[in-house]
């Protein structure tokens, strides 16, 4: 059985705050060592649960968070980008499932460091008419891939938004939102712990998960953060402007919707 482990970081125990998910002071240092800690744990629980092939992803910022001599040796690491199936890398190899370990809330939601691939740029993103986040759009990127979610960890919002979409998935609760950059965390020793057994349990339901599958072209909105955002991205022709703040477009596939997004988030580093 092979599994692949999509790692982000905001939904981590022990995190909060913006400096502790970018590069450059102390608290990232600290807080990407939370992050492979937990890796680890749910690496743990795979073989636990019958894995015999696993790999991580690393799957916030630049891709590129956990030192791979601190990683549980027996995992393969996917790192690095950009890559076009993004924090669902990995997918393509041929899985019976996929766990989704420090995810968070989406962008507009009321978690800790709630948003949708990139909060400089998006407000929040529409398909079909619903609201989705990071989890909803890989998770059915894996399904388009014939790939269920069979766990999937974060704080109480990230848990309830998340839920109704992998029914037959086991998910772990972090810690509880109070704030945007505000909680209660387990402590990295308990929540570990619960990752690993979750894990497993998640491995062991394998046969009643199934993949998330959306109907195709998806109907994609986005609505950016500024003008600006707007005006940049709509000079790709696919784009159709609908308002000031938002434009649609129609994705061929989920794997179409998430690169052009990713690209989205690309291109607006050069409004930053
Ligand atoms: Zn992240």
């Amino acid at each position: 059985m092979k599994i692949l482990i999509s790692v982000d970081i905001e939904g981590v125990a022990g995190v909060f705050h913006t400096q502790q998910t970018r590069a450059g002071n102390p608290e990232y240092e600290r807080a990407r060592r939370l992050m492979t800690e937990e890796a680890n744990a749910a690496i743990a629980g795979a073989f636990d649960g019958g894995a015999t092939e696993v790999w991580v992803n690393d799957s916030h910022g630049d891709f590129r968070n956990m030192p791979p001599d601190l990683l549980d040796e027996r995992a393969q690491v996917i790192q690095g980008k950009p890559r076009y199936l993004s924090m669902a890398a990995g997918v393509e190899l041929g899985l019976a499932g996929v766990c989704m370990v420090g995810y968070h809330a989406r962008a507009g939601g009321h978690g800790i460091l709630a948003h949708t691939i990139n909060s400089f740029a998006f407000a929040h993103i529409d398909i079909g008419g619903e609201p989705v986040g990071e989890a909803a759009l890989y998770g059915a990127l894996a399904g388009e891939y014939g790939v269920p979610v069979l766990m999937a960890s974060g704080d109480d919002a990230f848990v309830a938004e998340t839920k109704p979409l992998f029914p037959h998935a086991v998910f772990v609760q972090t810690k509880r939102a109070t704030g945007q950059t505000s909680g209660i965390s387990l402590s990295p020793a308990q929540s570990r712990a619960a990752i690993r057994e979750g894990v497993a349990a998640g491995l062991a339901a394998q046969a009643q998960a199934r993949p998330l599958v959306w109907p195709r072209p998806l109907a994609v909105t986005l609505h950016t953060q500024t003008p600006a955002l707007a005006d940049l991205f709509c000079q790709w022709p696919a784009f159709e402007r609908i308002e000031a703040t938002a434009l649609r477009f129609d994705a061929p596939s989920t794997e179409a919707a998430v690169r052009m997004l990713n690209c989205c988030s690309a291109m607006s580093a050069l409004l930053r």
